[in-house]
């Protein structure tokens, strides 16, 4: 083995040590942003998309995509960015950066799972 080798293996596993501190800080990332706290109807996001925690509440007249026979069966728990299932109490929405928004409720980014 010549110093060479020696130094390229040193830097080798520097790198290694490195990579593996960028993979431990890049998994802190997500759990930061899963951060379990609940979505509140108050939120300015939260108004603009018409989120609220019972989808039986939805103003209609304001956001009309929950009316009608159709409407009245879009809750979170059966839209596809809800991250949970569908008898679970809460989940992430992707939409709220991944909080949690109630399985009864409703926004007007509601989508079908498909
Ligand atoms: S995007 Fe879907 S899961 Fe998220 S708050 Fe709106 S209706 Fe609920």
């Amino acid at each position: 083995m010549n110093k060479k080798q020696t130094i390229d293996r040193r830097g080798f596993i520097k790198l290694g040590i490195q990579t593996g501190g960028g993979v431990l800080a890049l998994s802190a990332i997500p759990m930061q942003l899963t951060a379990q706290d609940a979505v509140a109807e108050s939120e300015p996001l939260a108004q603009a998309m018409g989120y609220v925690t019972d989808a039986t509440k939805v103003d209609t007249a304001k956001f009309p995509k929950r009316s009608g026979e159709a409407g009245a069966n879009q809750f979170c728990h059966n839209c596809a960015l809800y991250a949970g299932e569908a008898d679970s109490a809460s989940a992430p929405c992707s939409i709220f950066q991944n909080r949690l928004v109630s399985g009864k409720g409703w926004c007007n980014a509601w989508v079908a799972k498909s």
